[in-house]
Protein backbone atom coordinates (compact mmCIF):
# COMPACT_ATOMS: atom_id res chain seq x y z
CA UNK A 1 0.00 0.00 0.00
CA UNK A 2 1.25 3.68 -0.87
CA UNK A 3 1.59 6.32 2.16
CA UNK A 4 3.94 8.90 3.22
CA UNK A 5 6.27 6.52 4.33
CA UNK A 6 6.55 4.06 1.11
CA UNK A 7 5.35 6.12 -1.76
CA UNK A 8 4.46 4.23 -4.67
CA UNK A 9 7.96 3.69 -6.43
CA UNK A 10 8.09 5.72 -10.22
CA UNK A 11 8.16 3.45 -12.99
CA UNK A 12 10.91 3.07 -14.92
CA UNK A 13 10.25 3.31 -18.58
CA UNK A 14 10.06 0.08 -20.24
CA UNK A 15 12.37 -1.14 -22.56
CA UNK A 16 13.58 -4.26 -25.34
CA UNK A 17 15.86 -6.58 -23.85
CA UNK A 18 18.24 -4.70 -25.71
CA UNK A 19 17.87 -1.73 -23.18
CA UNK A 20 15.87 0.47 -25.92
CA UNK A 21 13.17 2.20 -24.20
CA UNK A 22 9.47 0.97 -25.49
CA UNK A 23 7.18 3.66 -26.55
CA UNK A 24 3.91 1.61 -25.98
CA UNK A 25 3.06 -1.58 -23.79
CA UNK A 26 -0.30 -1.50 -25.85
CA UNK A 27 -0.65 -0.41 -29.09
CA UNK A 28 1.09 -2.07 -32.14
CA UNK A 29 2.87 -0.07 -34.35
CA UNK A 30 0.29 -0.06 -37.66
CA UNK A 31 0.38 2.21 -41.00
CA UNK A 32 -2.79 3.74 -39.76
CA UNK A 33 -5.39 2.82 -36.57
CA UNK A 34 -6.57 -0.22 -38.41
CA UNK A 35 -3.13 -1.70 -39.71
CA UNK A 36 -1.33 -3.64 -41.31
CA UNK A 37 0.95 -4.17 -38.05
CA UNK A 38 4.42 -3.38 -39.73
CA UNK A 39 7.11 -5.55 -39.22
CA UNK A 40 9.49 -3.04 -38.52
CA UNK A 41 7.80 -2.90 -34.86
CA UNK A 42 10.82 -4.80 -33.13
CA UNK A 43 9.53 -4.50 -29.61
CA UNK A 44 6.66 -6.48 -30.77
CA UNK A 45 8.27 -9.09 -32.94
CA UNK A 46 11.09 -9.86 -29.58
CA UNK A 47 7.90 -10.50 -26.88
CA UNK A 48 6.33 -12.63 -29.41
CA UNK A 49 9.42 -14.34 -30.27
CA UNK A 50 11.44 -14.40 -26.80
CA UNK A 51 7.59 -15.70 -25.64
CA UNK A 52 7.15 -18.65 -27.82
CA UNK A 53 10.49 -19.83 -26.38
CA UNK A 54 9.52 -19.31 -23.09
CA UNK A 55 9.71 -23.16 -22.51
CA UNK A 56 12.92 -25.48 -22.52
CA UNK A 57 12.02 -29.57 -23.04
CA UNK A 58 10.87 -30.85 -19.86
CA UNK A 59 12.27 -33.05 -18.06
CA UNK A 60 11.96 -36.67 -20.03
CA UNK A 61 11.89 -37.85 -16.27
CA UNK A 62 11.22 -36.12 -12.59
CA UNK A 63 9.39 -33.56 -15.10
CA UNK A 64 7.36 -32.18 -12.09
CA UNK A 65 9.13 -31.18 -8.89
CA UNK A 66 10.19 -27.96 -6.74
CA UNK A 67 13.33 -27.30 -4.53
CA UNK A 68 15.34 -25.34 -2.13
CA UNK A 69 18.09 -24.01 -0.92
CA UNK A 70 20.08 -24.53 2.72
CA UNK A 71 23.16 -26.17 3.98
CA UNK A 72 24.66 -29.30 4.84
CA UNK A 73 26.54 -29.31 8.24
CA UNK A 74 28.73 -32.05 9.24
CA UNK A 75 27.83 -33.56 13.15
CA UNK A 76 30.57 -36.17 13.50
CA UNK A 77 34.16 -36.87 12.77
CA UNK A 78 33.99 -38.40 9.12
CA UNK A 79 37.61 -38.53 8.29
CA UNK A 80 38.08 -42.28 9.25
CA UNK A 81 37.09 -43.13 6.08
CA UNK A 82 36.59 -40.01 3.62
CA UNK A 83 38.81 -37.13 2.74
CA UNK A 84 36.37 -35.04 0.97
CA UNK A 85 37.60 -31.69 1.77
CA UNK A 86 33.65 -30.98 2.66
CA UNK A 87 33.56 -33.60 5.23
CA UNK A 88 36.78 -32.75 6.72
CA UNK A 89 35.65 -31.15 9.72
CA UNK A 90 32.81 -31.00 12.79
CA UNK A 91 30.76 -28.25 12.18
CA UNK A 92 31.53 -27.46 8.51
CA UNK A 93 28.95 -26.56 6.99
CA UNK A 94 27.97 -26.13 2.62
CA UNK A 95 25.56 -24.57 0.45
CA UNK A 96 23.63 -26.76 -1.05
CA UNK A 97 20.36 -27.09 -3.55
CA UNK A 98 17.96 -29.67 -3.30
CA UNK A 99 15.07 -30.72 -5.68
CA UNK A 100 12.45 -33.04 -4.99
CA UNK A 101 10.19 -34.44 -8.01
CA UNK A 102 8.20 -37.27 -9.04
CA UNK A 103 9.33 -39.47 -11.55
CA UNK A 104 7.03 -40.95 -14.46
CA UNK A 105 4.71 -37.78 -14.57
CA UNK A 106 4.76 -34.37 -16.93
CA UNK A 107 5.25 -31.24 -15.55
CA UNK A 108 1.79 -30.20 -14.96
CA UNK A 109 0.42 -33.05 -13.07
CA UNK A 110 -0.79 -33.87 -9.01
CA UNK A 111 1.77 -34.18 -6.80
CA UNK A 112 -0.28 -36.54 -4.52
CA UNK A 113 0.47 -39.35 -7.70
CA UNK A 114 1.84 -43.17 -6.32
CA UNK A 115 5.36 -42.56 -7.98
CA UNK A 116 8.71 -42.80 -6.35
CA UNK A 117 9.91 -39.34 -5.84
CA UNK A 118 13.13 -37.98 -6.64
CA UNK A 119 15.70 -36.52 -4.27
CA UNK A 120 18.30 -34.75 -5.49
CA UNK A 121 21.42 -32.68 -3.95
CA UNK A 122 24.06 -30.35 -5.23
CA UNK A 123 26.80 -29.49 -2.63
CA UNK A 124 28.33 -26.57 -3.73
CA UNK A 125 31.87 -27.14 -2.11
CA UNK A 126 35.15 -26.06 -2.12
CA UNK A 127 36.70 -28.19 -3.94
CA UNK A 128 33.81 -28.46 -7.02
CA UNK A 129 30.01 -29.37 -6.95
CA UNK A 130 29.29 -32.28 -5.85
CA UNK A 131 25.81 -34.18 -6.54
CA UNK A 132 23.90 -36.84 -5.24
CA UNK A 133 20.93 -37.46 -7.26
CA UNK A 134 18.71 -40.14 -5.11
CA UNK A 135 15.52 -40.71 -4.62
CA UNK A 136 12.86 -41.40 -1.55
CA UNK A 137 13.58 -45.46 -2.22
CA UNK A 138 17.16 -47.11 -1.33
CA UNK A 139 16.75 -49.52 -4.44
CA UNK A 140 15.39 -49.45 -7.35
CA UNK A 141 13.10 -51.14 -10.26
CA UNK A 142 16.01 -52.39 -12.55
CA UNK A 143 19.87 -53.36 -12.37
CA UNK A 144 20.88 -52.37 -15.74
CA UNK A 145 20.95 -49.01 -17.48
CA UNK A 146 20.01 -50.95 -20.80
CA UNK A 147 15.90 -51.55 -19.72
CA UNK A 148 15.95 -48.15 -18.11
CA UNK A 149 14.44 -46.47 -21.37
CA UNK A 150 12.30 -49.10 -21.77
CA UNK A 151 10.62 -49.09 -17.96
CA UNK A 152 10.16 -45.32 -18.48
CA UNK A 153 8.21 -46.02 -21.21
CA UNK A 154 6.23 -48.59 -19.94
CA UNK A 155 5.19 -46.27 -16.94
CA UNK A 156 4.49 -43.03 -19.70
CA UNK A 157 2.22 -43.05 -22.79
CA UNK A 158 0.23 -45.56 -25.20
CA UNK A 159 1.19 -44.57 -28.70
CA UNK A 160 -1.74 -45.09 -30.27
CA UNK A 161 -4.29 -43.06 -27.70
CA UNK A 162 -1.75 -41.29 -25.99
CA UNK A 163 -3.16 -42.67 -22.82
CA UNK A 164 -1.52 -44.28 -19.71
CA UNK A 165 -1.94 -47.91 -19.55
CA UNK A 166 -1.43 -49.73 -16.04
CA UNK A 167 -1.35 -53.20 -18.21
CA UNK A 168 2.02 -51.76 -19.58
CA UNK A 169 3.29 -51.51 -15.97
CA UNK A 170 2.36 -54.56 -15.13
CA UNK A 171 3.49 -56.26 -18.41
CA UNK A 172 7.21 -54.26 -17.60
CA UNK A 173 7.08 -55.30 -13.63
CA UNK A 174 6.46 -59.24 -14.26
CA UNK A 175 8.83 -59.67 -16.89
CA UNK A 176 11.44 -58.29 -14.87
CA UNK A 177 11.69 -60.26 -11.76
CA UNK A 178 13.87 -57.59 -10.56
CA UNK A 179 11.29 -55.08 -9.87
CA UNK A 180 9.79 -56.85 -7.26
CA UNK A 181 11.54 -55.39 -4.42
CA UNK A 182 10.68 -51.79 -5.42
CA UNK A 183 7.44 -52.41 -6.84
CA UNK A 184 6.40 -53.66 -2.97
CA UNK A 185 7.94 -50.18 -1.70
CA UNK A 186 6.15 -48.27 -4.41
CA UNK A 187 2.64 -50.34 -3.28
CA UNK A 188 3.03 -49.55 0.36
CA UNK A 189 1.80 -46.37 1.78
CA UNK A 190 5.51 -44.74 1.07
CA UNK A 191 4.60 -44.75 -2.21
CA UNK A 192 2.93 -41.97 -2.01
CA UNK A 193 4.75 -39.01 0.92
CA UNK A 194 2.49 -37.15 2.53
CA UNK A 195 5.15 -34.07 1.48
CA UNK A 196 8.57 -34.15 0.44
CA UNK A 197 9.82 -33.06 4.14
CA UNK A 198 8.03 -35.91 5.65
CA UNK A 199 10.18 -38.81 3.30
CA UNK A 200 13.61 -39.73 4.09
CA UNK A 201 16.07 -40.08 0.64
CA UNK A 202 18.52 -42.36 -0.46
CA UNK A 203 22.22 -42.05 -2.41
CA UNK A 204 20.40 -45.84 -3.51
CA UNK A 205 23.71 -46.53 -5.30
CA UNK A 206 26.82 -47.69 -3.79
CA UNK A 207 29.78 -44.98 -3.78
CA UNK A 208 33.54 -45.84 -2.83
CA UNK A 209 34.85 -43.56 -0.26
CA UNK A 210 38.77 -43.10 0.53
CA UNK A 211 40.43 -41.64 3.58
CA UNK A 212 43.20 -39.74 3.56
CA UNK A 213 45.44 -42.90 4.41
CA UNK A 214 44.28 -44.44 0.86
CA UNK A 215 41.77 -47.16 2.88
CA UNK A 216 38.87 -47.22 0.96
CA UNK A 217 35.32 -48.15 1.73
CA UNK A 218 31.85 -48.96 0.22
CA UNK A 219 28.97 -46.54 1.53
CA UNK A 220 25.63 -45.83 0.82
CA UNK A 221 23.80 -42.96 2.20
CA UNK A 222 20.49 -42.11 3.79
CA UNK A 223 18.89 -38.91 4.65
CA UNK A 224 16.49 -39.50 7.47
CA UNK A 225 13.43 -37.16 7.76
CA UNK A 226 13.52 -35.34 10.84
CA UNK A 227 10.02 -34.22 10.20
CA UNK A 228 9.20 -38.01 10.69
CA UNK A 229 8.09 -40.11 7.89
CA UNK A 230 4.15 -39.54 6.86
CA UNK A 231 2.43 -40.74 3.66
CA UNK A 232 -0.77 -40.16 2.27
CA UNK A 233 -3.73 -43.48 1.64
CA UNK A 234 -5.20 -43.58 -2.39
CA UNK A 235 -8.07 -41.97 -1.31
CA UNK A 236 -6.27 -39.37 0.86
CA UNK A 237 -3.89 -38.59 -2.39
CA UNK A 238 -6.59 -38.47 -4.47
CA UNK A 239 -8.72 -35.73 -3.01
CA UNK A 240 -5.45 -34.30 -2.67
CA UNK A 241 -5.23 -34.09 -6.88
CA UNK A 242 -8.50 -32.99 -6.71
CA UNK A 243 -8.13 -29.87 -4.27
CA UNK A 244 -4.20 -28.48 -5.22
CA UNK A 245 -2.08 -30.25 -7.55
CA UNK A 246 0.47 -28.80 -6.16
CA UNK A 247 0.14 -29.72 -2.49
CA UNK A 248 4.01 -30.76 -2.39
CA UNK A 249 5.70 -27.61 -3.98
CA UNK A 250 3.12 -25.42 -1.80
CA UNK A 251 3.93 -27.22 0.92
CA UNK A 252 7.85 -26.85 0.62
CA UNK A 253 7.80 -23.42 -0.32
CA UNK A 254 5.16 -22.08 2.69
CA UNK A 255 6.91 -24.27 5.26
CA UNK A 256 10.27 -22.46 4.04
CA UNK A 257 8.59 -18.91 4.23
CA UNK A 258 7.32 -18.97 7.11
CA UNK A 259 10.81 -20.29 9.10
CA UNK A 260 9.48 -23.85 9.65
CA UNK A 261 12.91 -25.44 7.60
CA UNK A 262 12.81 -29.01 7.18
CA UNK A 263 15.79 -30.80 8.38
CA UNK A 264 17.21 -34.60 7.28
CA UNK A 265 19.96 -36.57 9.04
CA UNK A 266 22.47 -38.10 6.91
CA UNK A 267 23.03 -41.80 8.45
CA UNK A 268 26.22 -43.70 6.63
CA UNK A 269 26.32 -47.48 6.37
CA UNK A 270 29.88 -48.33 5.48
CA UNK A 271 31.38 -51.60 4.35
CA UNK A 272 35.12 -52.42 4.46
CA UNK A 273 36.14 -52.21 0.83
CA UNK A 274 37.51 -56.05 1.06
CA UNK A 275 33.74 -57.01 2.49
CA UNK A 276 32.50 -56.70 -1.23
CA UNK A 277 33.64 -59.91 -2.67
CA UNK A 278 32.29 -62.34 -0.23
CA UNK A 279 28.94 -60.36 0.74
CA UNK A 280 25.78 -62.64 1.05
CA UNK A 281 24.28 -59.65 -1.27
CA UNK A 282 25.38 -58.39 -4.27
CA UNK A 283 26.54 -55.08 -2.79
CA UNK A 284 26.41 -53.00 -6.38
CA UNK A 285 22.87 -54.39 -6.97
CA UNK A 286 20.60 -51.30 -7.08
CA UNK A 287 17.74 -53.43 -7.01
CA UNK A 288 18.99 -54.68 -3.08
CA UNK A 289 19.24 -52.84 0.21
CA UNK A 290 22.27 -53.69 2.44
CA UNK A 291 20.52 -55.14 5.86
CA UNK A 292 20.79 -52.76 9.11
CA UNK A 293 21.94 -55.62 10.97
CA UNK A 294 24.84 -56.16 8.39
CA UNK A 295 26.25 -52.33 8.14
CA UNK A 296 24.22 -50.38 10.66
CA UNK A 297 23.52 -46.77 10.25
CA UNK A 298 26.41 -44.38 11.22
CA UNK A 299 25.20 -40.43 11.94
CA UNK A 300 27.16 -37.72 9.81
CA UNK A 301 25.96 -35.14 9.12
CA UNK A 302 22.31 -32.80 9.01
CA UNK A 303 21.04 -31.27 5.95
CA UNK A 304 18.51 -28.15 6.77
CA UNK A 305 16.63 -26.16 3.70
CA UNK A 306 15.83 -22.82 4.90
CA UNK A 307 15.97 -20.57 2.05
CA UNK A 308 13.23 -20.77 -0.90
CA UNK A 309 14.38 -20.25 -4.43
CA UNK A 310 13.35 -16.37 -5.48
CA UNK A 311 12.93 -17.69 -9.22
CA UNK A 312 11.53 -20.62 -9.69
CA UNK A 313 12.32 -21.01 -13.87
CA UNK A 314 16.07 -19.79 -13.40
CA UNK A 315 17.06 -21.77 -9.70
CA UNK A 316 15.05 -25.08 -9.96
CA UNK A 317 14.00 -25.64 -13.60
CA UNK A 318 17.28 -24.73 -14.79
CA UNK A 319 19.08 -26.65 -12.23
CA UNK A 320 21.03 -29.81 -13.23
CA UNK A 321 22.27 -32.31 -11.15
CA UNK A 322 24.83 -35.14 -12.46
CA UNK A 323 25.66 -38.07 -10.39
CA UNK A 324 29.48 -38.06 -12.65
CA UNK A 325 29.80 -34.98 -10.41
CA UNK A 326 31.91 -36.31 -6.95
CA UNK A 327 34.29 -34.71 -5.47
CA UNK A 328 37.91 -35.86 -4.17
CA UNK A 329 37.47 -38.88 -2.02
CA UNK A 330 34.46 -40.09 -3.68
CA UNK A 331 34.21 -42.41 -6.25
CA UNK A 332 31.56 -44.50 -8.21
CA UNK A 333 31.18 -48.29 -7.94
CA UNK A 334 30.90 -51.09 -10.22
CA UNK A 335 26.33 -50.55 -9.95
CA UNK A 336 25.95 -50.83 -13.33
CA UNK A 337 23.05 -48.26 -13.24
CA UNK A 338 25.09 -45.55 -11.53
CA UNK A 339 27.81 -46.17 -14.24
CA UNK A 340 24.77 -45.67 -17.19
CA UNK A 341 23.59 -42.29 -14.90
CA UNK A 342 27.49 -41.00 -15.21
CA UNK A 343 26.66 -41.09 -18.87
CA UNK A 344 23.07 -39.98 -19.15
CA UNK A 345 22.32 -37.13 -16.76
CA UNK A 346 25.23 -34.65 -18.60
CA UNK A 347 24.23 -35.75 -21.49
CA UNK A 348 20.14 -34.96 -21.07
CA UNK A 349 21.75 -31.08 -19.25
CA UNK A 350 23.51 -30.30 -22.93
CA UNK A 351 20.20 -31.35 -25.06
CA UNK A 352 17.35 -30.12 -22.27
CA UNK A 353 19.77 -26.64 -21.24
CA UNK A 354 22.48 -26.02 -23.89
CA UNK A 355 26.05 -27.07 -23.81
CA UNK A 356 27.17 -24.02 -21.17
CA UNK A 357 24.42 -25.16 -18.85
CA UNK A 358 27.30 -25.36 -16.26
CA UNK A 359 27.71 -21.39 -16.75
CA UNK A 360 24.04 -20.80 -15.04
CA UNK A 361 24.29 -19.43 -11.88
CA UNK A 362 22.37 -22.20 -10.34
CA UNK A 363 25.09 -24.59 -11.83
CA UNK A 364 27.92 -22.48 -11.30
CA UNK A 365 30.44 -24.15 -8.43
CA UNK A 366 31.36 -22.02 -6.02
CA UNK A 367 35.30 -23.47 -6.60
CA UNK A 368 37.02 -21.44 -10.02
CA UNK A 369 36.94 -23.12 -13.24
CA UNK A 370 40.00 -23.95 -14.52
CA UNK A 371 39.36 -25.81 -18.06
CA UNK A 372 40.14 -25.80 -21.59
CA UNK A 373 37.12 -26.07 -22.59
CA UNK A 374 35.25 -23.12 -24.15
CA UNK A 375 33.07 -21.57 -26.85
CA UNK A 376 29.02 -23.54 -27.56
CA UNK A 377 25.69 -21.88 -27.78
CA UNK A 378 25.46 -18.87 -24.76
CA UNK A 379 29.00 -19.08 -23.56
CA UNK A 380 29.81 -15.91 -21.75
CA UNK A 381 33.07 -16.17 -20.25
CA UNK A 382 35.74 -18.18 -22.29
CA UNK A 383 38.64 -19.45 -20.72
CA UNK A 384 41.89 -17.05 -21.77
CA UNK A 385 45.22 -18.36 -23.31
CA UNK A 386 46.70 -20.41 -23.68
CA UNK A 387 43.44 -22.67 -25.61
CA UNK A 388 45.67 -25.52 -25.30
CA UNK A 389 47.11 -28.38 -22.88
CA UNK A 390 49.94 -28.87 -22.53
CA UNK A 391 51.79 -25.45 -23.30
CA UNK A 392 54.70 -23.78 -21.87
CA UNK A 393 52.12 -20.30 -21.05
CA UNK A 394 51.40 -20.90 -17.58
CA UNK A 395 48.25 -22.47 -18.34
CA UNK A 396 46.16 -25.03 -16.25
CA UNK A 397 47.28 -28.37 -15.42
CA UNK A 398 46.33 -31.79 -13.79
CA UNK A 399 47.78 -33.01 -11.16
CA UNK A 400 46.96 -37.02 -10.83
CA UNK A 401 46.31 -36.45 -7.03
CA UNK A 402 43.01 -35.54 -7.45
CA UNK A 403 42.26 -38.95 -9.46
CA UNK A 404 38.98 -40.51 -7.86
CA UNK A 405 39.06 -43.94 -6.05
CA UNK A 406 38.53 -46.87 -8.08
CA UNK A 407 39.11 -50.39 -7.40
CA UNK A 408 40.46 -53.51 -9.28
CA UNK A 409 39.05 -55.05 -12.50
CA UNK A 410 38.79 -59.11 -13.05
CA UNK A 411 38.43 -58.33 -16.48
CA UNK A 412 36.60 -61.43 -17.74
CA UNK A 413 35.90 -61.70 -21.65
CA UNK A 414 33.53 -58.94 -22.91
CA UNK A 415 30.24 -59.89 -22.94
CA UNK A 416 26.47 -59.18 -22.26
CA UNK A 417 26.14 -60.36 -18.66
CA UNK A 418 24.25 -60.43 -15.45
CA UNK A 419 25.91 -59.70 -12.41
CA UNK A 420 27.68 -62.70 -10.90
CA UNK A 421 25.15 -63.76 -8.02
CA UNK A 422 26.37 -63.76 -4.22
CA UNK A 423 25.08 -66.18 -1.85
CA UNK A 424 21.81 -65.09 -1.33
CA UNK A 425 20.98 -62.69 -4.56
CA UNK A 426 17.02 -63.96 -5.17
CA UNK A 427 14.77 -61.04 -6.79
CA UNK A 428 11.88 -62.17 -4.03
CA UNK A 429 13.86 -62.26 -1.04
CA UNK A 430 14.25 -58.76 -0.01
CA UNK A 431 11.12 -57.65 -0.50
CA UNK A 432 9.40 -60.97 0.80
CA UNK A 433 11.47 -59.70 4.27
CA UNK A 434 9.83 -56.27 4.22
CA UNK A 435 6.28 -57.68 3.76
CA UNK A 436 6.90 -60.17 6.43
CA UNK A 437 9.05 -58.49 9.19
CA UNK A 438 9.45 -54.65 8.67
CA UNK A 439 5.52 -54.34 7.69
CA UNK A 440 3.07 -54.15 10.04
CA UNK A 441 -0.72 -55.62 10.16
CA UNK A 442 -2.19 -52.39 9.21
CA UNK A 443 0.70 -51.69 6.31
CA UNK A 444 0.17 -55.07 5.11
CA UNK A 445 -3.39 -54.52 4.34
CA UNK A 446 -2.54 -51.43 2.49
CA UNK A 447 -0.33 -52.72 0.59
CA UNK A 448 -3.19 -55.24 -0.53
CA UNK A 449 -5.55 -52.81 -1.28
CA UNK A 450 -3.27 -50.08 -2.98
CA UNK A 451 -2.23 -53.53 -5.30
CA UNK A 452 -5.65 -54.32 -5.80
CA UNK A 453 -6.75 -51.00 -6.92
CA UNK A 454 -4.26 -50.28 -8.94
CA UNK A 455 -4.65 -53.97 -11.10
CA UNK A 456 -8.53 -53.28 -10.94
CA UNK A 457 -7.57 -49.59 -13.13
CA UNK A 458 -7.71 -51.02 -16.69
CA UNK A 459 -5.68 -54.54 -15.93
CA UNK A 460 -6.74 -57.06 -18.52
CA UNK A 461 -7.71 -60.50 -16.83
CA UNK A 462 -4.62 -62.66 -17.92
CA UNK A 463 -2.08 -59.37 -16.57
CA UNK A 464 -4.14 -59.64 -12.96
CA UNK A 465 -2.92 -63.45 -13.38
CA UNK A 466 0.47 -62.60 -13.93
CA UNK A 467 0.21 -60.52 -11.28
CA UNK A 468 -0.36 -62.25 -8.88
CA UNK A 469 2.14 -64.98 -9.67
CA UNK A 470 4.36 -62.23 -9.07
CA UNK A 471 2.97 -61.68 -5.54
CA UNK A 472 2.92 -64.97 -4.80
CA UNK A 473 6.63 -65.45 -5.57
CA UNK A 474 7.37 -62.07 -2.66
CA UNK A 475 5.51 -64.25 -0.07
CA UNK A 476 2.76 -67.05 -0.86
CA UNK A 477 0.27 -65.26 1.96
CA UNK A 478 0.38 -61.85 0.11
CA UNK A 479 -0.43 -63.37 -3.43
CA UNK A 480 -3.48 -65.30 -2.02
CA UNK A 481 -4.87 -62.25 -0.67
CA UNK A 482 -4.62 -60.33 -3.73
CA UNK A 483 -5.76 -63.26 -5.96
CA UNK A 484 -8.97 -63.37 -3.57
CA UNK A 485 -9.73 -59.71 -3.45
CA UNK A 486 -9.53 -59.41 -7.56
CA UNK A 487 -11.51 -62.42 -7.32
CA UNK A 488 -13.87 -60.22 -4.67
CA UNK A 489 -13.37 -63.37 -2.23
CA UNK A 490 -13.09 -61.47 0.94
CA UNK A 491 -13.39 -64.93 2.99
CA UNK A 492 -9.69 -65.11 2.36
CA UNK A 493 -9.20 -62.42 4.64
P1 LIG B 1 15.43 -53.30 9.53
O1 LIG B 1 14.30 -53.78 10.34
O2 LIG B 1 16.71 -52.95 10.20
O3 LIG B 1 15.02 -52.03 8.65
C1 LIG B 1 13.82 -51.99 8.00
C2 LIG B 1 13.72 -50.62 7.38
O4 LIG B 1 12.58 -50.61 6.55
C3 LIG B 1 13.47 -49.50 8.37
O5 LIG B 1 14.64 -49.07 8.97
C4 LIG B 1 12.88 -48.46 7.46
O6 LIG B 1 13.89 -47.83 6.71
C5 LIG B 1 12.11 -49.29 6.46
N1 LIG B 1 10.69 -49.27 6.78
C6 LIG B 1 10.10 -49.23 7.97
N2 LIG B 1 8.77 -49.20 7.85
C7 LIG B 1 8.51 -49.23 6.54
C8 LIG B 1 7.32 -49.21 5.80
N3 LIG B 1 6.13 -49.15 6.39
N4 LIG B 1 7.41 -49.26 4.46
C9 LIG B 1 8.61 -49.35 3.86
N5 LIG B 1 9.78 -49.35 4.53
C10 LIG B 1 9.73 -49.30 5.85
O7 LIG B 1 15.63 -54.43 8.44
P2 LIG B 1 16.67 -54.62 7.27
O8 LIG B 1 17.70 -53.56 7.18
O9 LIG B 1 17.14 -56.03 7.38
O10 LIG B 1 15.73 -54.51 6.01
C11 LIG B 1 14.57 -55.33 5.90
C12 LIG B 1 13.79 -54.85 4.73
O11 LIG B 1 13.42 -53.50 5.00
C13 LIG B 1 14.59 -54.79 3.43
O12 LIG B 1 14.50 -56.00 2.72
C14 LIG B 1 13.96 -53.67 2.70
O13 LIG B 1 12.85 -54.15 1.97
C15 LIG B 1 13.43 -52.76 3.81
N6 LIG B 1 14.28 -51.54 3.96
C16 LIG B 1 15.61 -51.67 4.32
C17 LIG B 1 16.42 -50.57 4.30
C18 LIG B 1 17.88 -50.72 4.51
O14 LIG B 1 18.61 -49.84 4.05
N7 LIG B 1 18.35 -51.77 5.16
C19 LIG B 1 15.89 -49.23 4.01
C20 LIG B 1 14.47 -49.20 3.72
C21 LIG B 1 13.73 -50.33 3.67
P3 LIG B 1 14.32 -46.34 6.98
O15 LIG B 1 14.96 -46.37 8.34
O16 LIG B 1 15.26 -46.06 5.88
O17 LIG B 1 13.07 -45.53 6.97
Amino acid sequence: MANKKNPVKKSPITTTDAGIAAASDENSLTAGPNGPILLQDHYLIQKMAQFNRERVPERVVHAKGGGAHGFFEVTEDVTPWCKANFLGKKGLRTPILARFSTVAQEAGSADTVRDPRGFALKFYTQEGNYDLVGNNTPIFFIRDPQKFQDFIHSQKRRADNHLRDNNMQWDFWTLSPESAHQVTLLMTDRGIPRTWRHMNGYGSHTFLWENAGGEKFWVKYHFKTVQGVENFTDADARAMAAEDKDFHLRDLYNSIAKGDAPQWRLEMQIMPFNDAADYRFNPFDLTKVWPHKDYPQIPIGRMVLDRNPENYFAEIEQASFEPANMVRGIGPSPDKMLLGRLFSYPDTHRHRIGTNYLELPVNRPLAPVHSYNRDGAMRHSNPPDPVYAPNSFGGPKADPAWELPGWQIEAGEIARTAYVKHAQDDDFGQPGTLYREVLSATDRNHLVTNIVGHLKDGVKPEMQQRAVQYWTKVDAALGARIRAALDGNRAAR
